[in-house]
């Protein structure tokens, strides 16, 4: 039987490398569109390169990805690339909606041209929610989004209903809601991987060479490291989990929305705390906040209510926080030694 074709959009990404090493395993043919780079930097999937197919191009051009599609015919379209900091997002509106609203739009018109059957994935977000009145959040809970990251993924998220429930040309486009999930593989942007690199950066008393932040300086300054709002609550997952529930929805006879969470919720300040705590040390004394790293507007609380997805998919999440924290913990300790 000829192998099933899956096509990533974002596959060098955290997701999109973990969901590759995922199909890879149940023996699909995976293909994935990157941006590309003066320099050829393959980021997360570097060790995949001999077993992929990489087509460059970028979900600002229908042009590209209609050339991806028209060569690899997927059988199963992931739709992974977005510009994914809903911080940076506000001082870049209109990228926000170019790429992550709109280029969703690209992705699904040009597989309803050339490959009509293909599955889609499209990867919706926990953001869309905004500052929501009911906790836990489920795929009923109305969407409210606090930044323009989450409104370009709302944008994106009913245009893949609208496919869904077009009479004339139904497409199946199945939405992950997915909360938080985090990984090894996290961008140095995102909190938690800004905890557990500057945790390992303070442990092992490195000095040099300190990674940067979302706005260029080094996660740790002073021997401390510079957080935005402690009291923010989030539900944080395990990354390689969630790529599975991925993967599950487009096994289903029909396409629909599943929110994709452990149900449990943590602050930021809870995260450090439970970071410094893997090393033997009191977070209080390495963690001062700065309110440049806060939104102008604030999300959350975000706790999702994974029931549907249990029910329907049979998927739970493998790993807890602690699980977490320690493996992002372990991870940096190593690498920046
Ligand atoms: P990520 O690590 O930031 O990966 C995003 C990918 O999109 C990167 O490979 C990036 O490539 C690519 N990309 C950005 N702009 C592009 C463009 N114009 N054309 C083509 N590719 C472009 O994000 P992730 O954590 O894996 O998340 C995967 C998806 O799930 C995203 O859509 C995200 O919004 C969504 N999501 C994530 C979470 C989470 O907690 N991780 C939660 C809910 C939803 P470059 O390297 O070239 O920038």
């Amino acid at each position: 039987m000829a192998k099933k074709r899956a096509f990533i959009t974002g596959i060098s990404g955290q997701d999109g490398s973990y969901l590759t090493e995922f199909l890879l395993e149940k023996g699909y043919e995976v293909a994935g569109l990157m941006r590309r780079n003066a320099v050829s930097e393959l980021g997360n999937i570097k060790d995949l390169r001999d077993e992929i197919k990489i087509y460059y191009g970028d979900l600002q051009s229908p042009e590209s990805i209609a050339l991806s599609l028209v060569d690899f015919k997927p059988d199963e379209i992931y739709n992974l690339a977005a510009l994914t900091s809903p911080l940076n997002s506000f001082s870049d509106k209109i990228s926000a909606i170019m790429v992550t609203g709109i280029g969703a739009v690209h992705v699904f018109e040009r597989a309803k041209q050339i490959v009509p059957d293909a599955k889609i994935y499209q990867a919706s977000t926990s953001e869309m929610y905004g500052a929501p009145t009911e906790v836990p959040q489920d795929e009923n809970t109305p969407f409210s989004p606090h930044n323009p990251y989450a409104a370009a993924k709302e944008y994106a998220h009913r245009m893949a209903v609208m496919g869904r429930i077009d009479k004339k040309h139904p497409q199946f486009i199945a939405c992950g809601i997915l909360f938080n999930h985090e990984s090894p593989r996290r961008g140095l942007n995102f909190v938690t991987r800004k905890i557990t690199a500057g945790v390992a950066c303070i442990k092992n008393n490195r000095r040099e060479n300190i990674p940067l932040n979302e706005v260029g300086e080094p996660i740790v300054q002073n021997g401390k490291i510079v957080l935005g709002d402690l009291e923010a609550k989030r539900d944080w997952g395990y990354a390689p989990d969630y790529v599975e529930a991925m993967w599950m929805m487009l096994q289903q006879e029909v396409a629909d929305d599943f929110v994709i969470a452990t149900g449990e919720v943590h602050t930021v300040g809870e995260f450090a705390e439970e970071a410094f705590n893997v090393v033997g040390l009191n977070w209080k004394e390495y963690v001062i906040t700065d309110p440049k790293f806060v939104p102008p507007v604030q999300t959350g609380p975000l706790c999702g209510n994974p029931a549907k997805a249990k029910k329907i998919l049979g998927w739970e999440p493998k790993h807890k926080f602690k699980d977490l924290v320690k493996i992002m913990v372990h991870s940096d300790l190593a690498k920046f030694s």
